[in-house]
C-alpha cells in the first residue's frame, strides 16, 4: 500500500557567517543528533539579497569524511584544490565533490553581470568505510543535466531517477536523488521515494501545499516516512530543491569542515593538518 509522505517539520533558514565573512542562509548544519541522516548541511547563498559588503568567499580550507555538492542558479564559483584542479562552477552547473580522506580547496563566488550570485551547497555524509577514500569530483556542466518537463513541472535531475530518467552524478554512497524543480502555478509534482530514505525539499520561491498543509518560501520542508511524495504548487508557482537518500545510521562526530564517526578521528584530522599529512593523494 502506498504511504504518502506528509510534512514532519518546517525549518526557517537562519543567516550565519562562514568563510571570510560570507553571509549564508542555513537550514541545518552538522550535529551529533544527525537527524537528517545522510544529509549534514544545507546552505543557500544569495549574495545580492541583502547585498554583501565585500564578496570574498571561502579561501583555502580542508574537508574530510563528507561530500559537498554545489549547485549554482546564477553567478559563478571559482574553485581550486589540492589535487591541482581548478575551474569555474557556472550557472546551472553542479560540482559533486567527494572529499574522502582529505582535500584542501578554495571556493570563491563571483557575481554575474546583473550582480547576481545564487546557489546552494548540500553536504552528504560518507559511511565509515568510505570516509578515508580517495577524493573525487563529478563536475556536471549545465547542458548535460537532463531537463524533464511535463504538465507544467520542470525538473533538472542531478542524481537519482525521475520519470524514467537518470541523473549524471553516479556511484554516491547515500543512493541519493537530488533535483531542482520549477512548478507552474497550480501544478503537481509527484515522486516515488524509496521507503526508509530521508526526504527534504528546500522551497526557495513561491508556495506549495503538501497533504493540505500550505507553506510559503523560503523554508526547508522535512517529510515523514513514506514511499510517495506529492507537492502542489500554489497560484504563484514554486521552485524547490528536492533531496532524498539512505541513512547510514552511524554515530557522527562533526567538527567544522570534517565529519567523522569518532572524536579520535577528528583529533587525527587536526593532527594530520598540523603535520602536513592531511591531503590524501588518490
Ligand atoms: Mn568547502
Amino acid at each position: 500500500m502506498t504511504e504518502i509522505r506528509t510534512i514532519r517539520q518546517v525549518i526557517e533558514p537562519r543567516f550565519v557567517m562562514e568563510g571570510a565573512g560570507v553571509r549564508l542562509l542555513r537550514s541545518f548544519g552538522p550535529q551529533v543528533s544527525n537527524q537528517f541522516d545522510p544529509f549534514l548541511l544545507f546552505d543557500h547563498f544569495a549574495f545580492n539579497d541583502p547585498p554583501e559588503d565585500a564578496l570574498v568567499g571561502f579561501p583555502t580550507h580542508p574537508h574530510r569524511g563528507i561530500e559537498t555538492v554545489t549547485y549554482m542558479l546564477s553567478g559563478t564559483v571559482n574553485h581550486r584544490d589540492s589535487l591541482g584542479n581548478s575551474g569555474i562552477i557556472a550557472a546551472g552547473d553542479v560540482q559533486w565533490m567527494t572529499a574522502g580522506g582529505g582535500i584542501m580547496h578554495a571556493e570563491m563566488p563571483r557575481l554575474d553581470d546583473r550582480g547576481d550570485n545564487k546557489g546552494f551547497q548540500l553536504w552528504v555524509n560518507l559511511p565509515a568505510a568510505r570516509k578515508m577514500s580517495s577524493p573525487q569530483y563529478q563536475e556536471v556542466k549545465a547542458d548535460t543535466i537532463p531537463e524533464i518537463e511535463r504538465d507544467g513541472v520542470k525538473v533538472r535531475l542531478v542524481t537519482g531517477e525521475f520519470a524514467g530518467h537518470t541523473g549524471p552524478v553516479k556511484g554516491i554512497a547515500a543512493e541519493p536523488i537530488y533535483l531542482d524543480a520549477s512548478l507552474a502555478p497550480n501544478t503537481v509534482f509527484s515522486l516515488p521515494t524509496p521507503k526508509g530514505h530521508t526526504c527534504l525539499a528546500y522551497l526557495y520561491e513561491g508556495g506549495v501545499t503538501v497533504q493540505a498543509e500550505a507553506i510559503k518560501s523560503t523554508r526547508m520542508l522535512v517529510f515523514t516516512e513514506g514511499d510517495y511524495l506529492e507537492i502542489h504548487a500554489g497560484v504563484d508557482g514554486a521552485r524547490f530543491m528536492l533531496f532524498a537518500g539512505a541513512p547510514f545510521r552511524e554515530p557522527i562526530a562533526p567538527y567544522g569542515p570534517f565529519v567523522m564517526n569518532t572524536r579520535q578521528e577528528i583529533e587525527q584530522a587536526l593532527e594530520d593538518l598540523r603535520n602536513g599529512t592531511f591531503v590524501k593523494v588518490g
